[in-house]
């Protein structure tokens, strides 16, 4: 006879891992299907490090959602006994009228965060890694700094067996069905058929695949992480010396970085934040090119001079957008049991504590006390 689950989640990544966490904890009885092995490099969970900071310049609505954030990123810390979360300080940077700087302001002065506001002269004098053009402006937040993804996600995973969640890797899901009762779904995979009373669909990339009557459009893009080696030398670039840092420049592309324990490697990792080509799981490129590399060096050489030293490596890794960017965290609009968590927009991993705990709301509860109206799939109906 086969075992009867609760619920089954179609994707152990950032998303899926913490949902089986939070549902194996609440006593669920959890199946977890991931087609990769744990905390694989890829999808969109990978690479060392991840930003988190509470000044969301993306939409203040986010703000409640990471200060729970932050304290379930602090429970598992302290349930898996590993540091994933590491405070560093954050420094959101660009001209006064960017988005950067006025929407990380808007958003800390909304929820009353603590912040502070630099002139370039204070940026350079305090962060002298740093060489920002006199129109400069820096929302600084000692708050921020990084989650590492591959540690999360294997910790995430790890406790979710401890609390009794059956997890089986290098099982691709092909199909999946929900009951037009709204009651029971099942799932395909190569190994067999499997029944359960609901699912959530946590895909990542492959979402588009999996949820072609979502009403969303899905988009996947091509991104690089790079890693360069200082010249002068890694200690400058340290954790508790150079905080984490989003950088707007003139003509409106924002990098972003991270220090360099991060990655534990010999080097600094920088990257942009929006950019990327598009692409699907299948067909994108994992190579990294010259041309590329040398786009990035034409932001570095003013802006972080020493951190422009010698290329290191790239790493791909996609982001999967929704058309404004926010999230869709929500019931599937013709399958109540069926709960999505897709189209993180490259800003999700520091929110996959509490997402974890909305995904576990929704199939457990049908609703979360949690504010997520911002990533209801129905807002692009009417448009
Ligand atoms: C370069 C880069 C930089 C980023 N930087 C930041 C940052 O600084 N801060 C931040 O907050 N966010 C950042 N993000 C975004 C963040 O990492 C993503 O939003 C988040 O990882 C998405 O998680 P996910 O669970 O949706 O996808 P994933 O973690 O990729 O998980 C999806 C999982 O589903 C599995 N799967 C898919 N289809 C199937 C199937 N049919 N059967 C079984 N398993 C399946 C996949 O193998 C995968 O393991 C960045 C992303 C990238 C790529």
């Amino acid at each position: 006879m086969s075992k009867i689950y609760d619920v089954i989640i179609i994707g152990l990544g950032a998303m899926g891992s913490t949902a089986a966490y939070q549902l194996a904890k609440r006593g669920q009885r959890v199946l977890g299907l991931e087609q990769f092995g744990p905390a694989h490099d890829q999808g969109s969970s990978h690479g060392g490090s991840r930003i988190i900071r509470q000044s969301y310049f993306e939409d203040p609505a986010y703000v409640p959602l990471l200060l729970r954030a932050y304290e379930l990123w602090d429970e598992i810390e302290r349930e898996s006994g590993e540091e994933i979360l590491t405070v560093t300080g954050g420094l959101m940077m660009g001209p006064p009228d960017s988005l950067t700087v006025s929407g990380s302001i808007e958003s800390a002065k909304q929820w009353n965060l603590a912040y502070e506001v630099l002139e370039a002269n204070d940026i350079r004098r305090r962060f002298p890694l740093f060489n920002p053009s006199d129109n400069t402006l820096a929302l600084y937040e000692a708050k921020a700094g990084f989650v590492r993804p591959e540690l999360s996600v294997y910790s995430h995973l790890l406790q979710a067996e401890k609390h009794g969640a059956d997890l089986r890797f290098f099982e691709a899901v092909q199909s999946w069905e929900a009951h037009p009762s709204g009651e029971g779904v099942r799932v395909v995979t190569a190994n067999g058929t499997y029944e359960a009373g609901k699912i959530i669909i946590s895909a990542g990339a492959w979402a588009p695949q999996l949820l072609n009557d979502l009403g969303v459009s899905l988009q996947v893009e091509r991104h690089i992480q790079m890693f360069f080696e200082p010249t002068g030398g890694i200690e400058p670039f340290r954790v508790g010396k150079q905080p984490i840092y989003i950088w707007e420049a003139e003509d409106n592309v924002q990098l972003y970085g991270f220090p360099s324990s991060a990655l534990g490697a010999e080097g600094a990792k920088v990257a942009f934040f929006r950019k990327g080509k598009p692409c699907t799981p299948d067909t994108i490129d994992r190579n990294v090119y010259d041309d590329e590399v040398e786009m990035m060096r034409n932001y570095l050489v003013q802006g972080i001079p020493k951190l422009n030293g010698r290329f290191l490596q790239g790493k791909t890794c996609m982001y999967t957008n929704t058309p404004d960017e926010h999230f869709v965290i929500s019931a599937h609009p013709t399958h109540p049991q069926v709960t999505v968590a897709a189209g993180f927009s490259g800003h999700g991993f520091k929110f996959a504590s509490v997402v974890g705990e909305v995904l576990a709301d929704l199939v457990i509860n049908g609703q979360t006390n949690h504010p997520i109206d911002l990533f209801c799939p129905q807002r692009f109906v009417h448009q």
